[in-house]
Parts: C-alpha cells; sequence; structure tokens
C-alpha cells in the first residue's frame, strides 16, 4: 500500500513506496521481482513462442496502438531499455483493460485467459537482456507449427 503522507519517516520501499521493515523493497515487491526473474530463466522456447504470439495477437487487436508489442514480435528481442519501459507500460494497459472488463467471457474473448498471457509475457520482458534474440526465425517458425497443429494458439 503506496504511502502518501510526506512527513513520514518510516522506511519505505523503493518500488511500490509502501511501508517496509527496514529493507529497500516490500515482501510483495521481492516476491514479485522472483517470479519476474524466474521467468525469463525458466522459459523453454514454446513459453517463449507463446508469449510472442501473445505480443503478436495483442498488437494486431489495437488500431495504431501497441507498437511496442509490434516490434517484439517481429524483431522476437526487447531492443533496448525505451523499448522495454514501452512494453511495461503497454502491457500494463492491457492487463488493466481485462481486469476491468465486466461483461464476462464470450466466445471471442476470455477476459482471464488473456490476463495469465499478458502477465506471462510482462514477467519474461521484464528481465530479458536487451537484444537477446528469444528464438530464430527457425526456431520460432517450428514451434509455431506445433503449437497451431496441437490447437495451443
Ligand atoms: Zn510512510
Ligand atoms: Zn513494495
Amino acid at each position: 500500500m503506496k504511502c502518501t503522507d510526506d512527513s513520514c519517516d518510516l522506511p519505505h520501499c523503493r518500488k511500490c513506496h509502501g511501508h517496509t521493515l527496514g529493507a529497500t523493497i516490500c515482501e510483495g515487491c521481492t516476491i514479485e521481482e522472483e517470479t519476474a526473474e524466474r521467468a525469463w530463466d525458466s522459459a523453454t522456447p514454446e513459453v517463449l513462442a507463446i508469449a510472442l504470439n501473445t505480443a503478436a495477437e495483442w498488437h494486431s487487436d489495437q488500431a495504431g496502438k501497441g507498437l511496442a508489442a509490434l516490434r517484439l514480435s517481429s524483431t522476437r528481442k526487447v531492443q533496448s531499455e525505451d523499448h522495454r519501459a514501452d512494453l511495461i507500460r503497454e502491457l500494463g494497459d492491457d492487463i488493466a483493460y481485462c481486469e476491468s472488463y465486466e461483461d464476462g467471457k464470450t466466445e471471442d474473448f476470455d477476459p482471464q485467459h488473456e490476463l495469465g498471457r499478458l502477465r506471462c509475457l510482462l514477467n519474461i520482458i521484464k528481465r530479458a537482456p536487451v537484444g537477446k534474440e528469444w528464438l530464430t526465425t527457425r526456431e520460432m517458425f517450428a514451434q509455431h507449427e506445433r503449437l497451431h497443429r496441437e490447437g495451443v494458439i
């Protein structure tokens, strides 16, 4: 919970500015960072292919928006820290949209499913090294073909 008291002299988390027990970041933010770190470290080619597919689909759903996601899905890498920041902002908007979607699940849109895959993509993006290609074109093509055949994407 963010502290908004300017005169407060308790220790604050440097990420969320909530109160901590003397640590530089709070427990919640620590768990979030560890989850983000593991997402990149443990991502298999299949997970990376699904994440790139999510980026491509969320881009194509929004006219004139999602340009950072388009750059990710077409180059299969985080190109710079600016690109990463743009991706985090864009996905934050997409996640907020799904979270506020109140009409429930439809045939074309399942907000809970979308939230799961957007958060997975976001966690990978947070720790992916700049300039590192997630998959080669060839690997992407092979994964894509198999995932399609199995009905995953
Ligand atoms: Zn405070
Ligand atoms: Zn925090």
